[in-house]
Formats: C-alpha cells, sequence, structure tokens
C-alpha cells in the first residue's frame, strides 16, 4: 500500500438513527431504546448514559444564542475550486451534495448575537457538510468574524466540530491555519476574550488553529479531540496501543488542555459566566494594550475565573 493511499477516513462519529418507522432509536453507546422525541428534548444526549450525539450548526446556535436571534454574517464569502481539483469525485460535486444535504452552503456559520444578554462574535462549525473541513471560505469567514469582533469590541466564541483542513483545497486549506490564528493574536493584543468549545470529533489543522487557540477551551464529555487519529499516532510514535481514551474531553483536562469538560445542557451558562468575567465595564473606556496586559496579569484571570465557575455551577446544583 502507497503512502497516500488508504481506503476509509479514521474519524468516525455516532450517531444514533431512527429507523423513520417507529420513532425508536437504539443509543450506540449504552444499547438502550430511546424515543426519537425524548433524544431531541434531550439536547441530542442520551437520557439514559448521557452520551452527546452530534448537533448540526443550526441545533448548536440555536442552543447558545438568545432568543434564537442570530445574525449571519459574511454569506457573501463562497466557495471556488481554484485547483480544479477531482479525487474519485470532483471537489465542485462534493460541495453541491453537501449543500443539498444541509441545505447550508458551507461548513461555518458566523454571526452575532447575545449570549445571556451579553453581545457575542459567534461562529459554529457544521460537522455534516465535507466532516466541518476548514477550506478557504471557513477560514476567511473565521478570520472575518474575528476582525469583525476587534473592530466592535465583542468576546468572541467559536464552537469546533471539524476533521481538519479541506484537503481538497490543499495548501489553501492549509494556509487558514496561520491565518486564523494571526487574527486571533490580534484580537488577543485588544484585550478581547475568546472561548473556544471543542465538541465531537476535533480533529487535524483545526485542532492545530483556532480551537486551541481559545483564552479558555471547554469541551462536551467524551468529545474526541486530536490532530492525527489513533492508527497514525500508534505508528509515528512506534508504540502498541495509545492510551486508553488518550484523545478524549476528559484525558485533556487532566493533561491541561482543556479547561473544563461540560454537559450540553450546561453549556449555555457557563458560556455566560464566562462572557461575564470577559466584559465588567469594557466597552467604550476599553484600555491600551499594554495596560490591559499587564492588569489581565494583576488580576490573574484563569484563577478568578475558575473560582467564579465553581460558585456558578454549586449555585445551580
Ligand atoms: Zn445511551
Amino acid at each position: 500500500m502507497g503512502l497516500f493511499s488508504r481506503e476509509k477516513p479514521k474519524i468516525k462519529v455516532q450517531s444514533a438513527k431512527p429507523d423513520g418507522f417507529s420513532g425508536w432509536v437504539k443509543c450506540t453507546q449504552c444499547g438502550e431504546m430511546i424515543h426519537a422525541t425524548e433524544l431531541e428534548q434531550n439536547l441530542n444526549c442520551c437520557p439514559r448514559c448521557d452520551h452527546h450525539y452530534r448537533l448540526s450548526g443550526l441545533q448548536r446556535v440555536a442552543l447558545l444564542v438568545d432568543d434564537e436571534q442570530f445574525d449571519e454574517m459574511f454569506t457573501e464569502i463562497q466557495s471556488t475550486d481554484p485547483l480544479d481539483f477531482t479525487d474519485s469525485e470532483s471537489y465542485r460535486r462534493r460541495l453541491e451534495k453537501a449543500q443539498a444535504k444541509t441545505g447550508r452552503d458551507e461548513a461555518v456559520l458566523v454571526g452575532r448575537c447575545r449570549i445571556g444578554g451579553i453581545p457575542v462574535a459567534l461562529g459554529v462549525l457544521d460537522f455534516g457538510f465535507l466532516a466541518g473541513s476548514m477550506g478557504s471560505v471557513v477560514g476567511e469567514r473565521l478570520t472575518s468574524l474575528i476582525e469583525y469582533a476587534i473592530q466592535h469590541r465583542l468576546p468572541l466564541l467559536i464552537v469546533a466540530a471539524s476533521g481538519g483542513a479541506r484537503m481538497q483545497e490543499s495548501i489553501l486549506s492549509l494556509m487558514q491555519m496561520a491565518k486564523t490564528a494571526a487574527a486571533l493574536q490580534r484580537l488577543h493584543q485588544q484585550g478581547l476574550g475568546y472561548i473556544s468549545v471543542l465538541t465531537n470529533p476535533t480533529m487535524g489543522g483545526v485542532t492545530a488553529s483556532f480551537a486551541s487557540l481559545g483564552d479558555v477551551i471547554l469541551a462536551e464529555p467524551d468529545a474526541l479531540i486530536g490532530f492525527a487519529g489513533p492508527r497514525v499516532v500508534e505508528q509515528t510514535a512506534g508504540m502498541k496501543q495509545m492510551p486508553q481514551g488518550a484523545q478524549r474531553s476528559e484525558f485533556l483536562l487532566q493533561r491541561g488542555m482543556v479547561d473544563r469538560v461540560v454537559r450540553r445542557a450546561d453549556l449555555k451558562q457557563e458560556i455566560a459566566t464566562i462572557l461575564e468575567f470577559f466584559t465588567p465595564d469594557r466597552g467604550e473606556s476599553a484600555p491600551e494594550v499594554d495596560s490591559c496586559l499587564v492588569s489581565d496579569l494583576e488580576r490573574s484571570p484563569a484563577e478568578t475565573l475558575r473560582k467564579l465557575l465553581d460558585v456558578a455551577q454549586k449555585e445551580r446544583a
């Protein structure tokens, strides 16, 4: 087998499929039968074992924003196929099929909204669209969103769900990693907060760029998070098997790569609490870059935030 041939992509995402007739689904995690309606009412989490099934981009937006109000932006940025790329199928055709399947034009939604009453610049990746892969349009829309956040002094929230860079765009997709990272650096220099939420799965060039650059990094329970898949890691590192759960949220929390593992039911409230922390009397009298960095250090934001969240969680319980 050649270096570049392999049969199937390694990232698999479980999804509970209703049989359409009875509306009952079998949880792929615990094997219990759940009614599709019950699953939906429970935010697509199994009511028995709490396994978190995937949400579409739109479902994710609906979960997070206040009053279902979301102004989608930068939709004028549209995919082209500058490389005229074809593998087993042309890239153009793949895009068309993804658009027909999802009713969306690309693998990302960006825009403004309020969460817990606080204005936010929100970006959401949609795994259902070409595995949430980051091509030029995804990278450009996210970068435009970050620049909008800087311009309007808004905190930024990006929810990742992605197989990584979009290989059909070759180097053009890899460039998006550097571009989004550079834009986030400017956001950081302006003293604006960025929350990154990692959901199942977050892999490849997305993990290796904006998804790992949050001031606060949250993850949904048991989400697959990594760069390369287990087989590649094992081969490269010459190990028989990776440690159990090595690419899961809880493992990464223990290693300090993730700050909090948050159940979907608590996600909005948790994000709202962090946003409050990010936006105390900012806005008009936004501090200069240097003084802001100093004051951030003085306040020890990570420690303060941890305490704040623990208190908030206890209050909810
Ligand atoms: Zn279950």
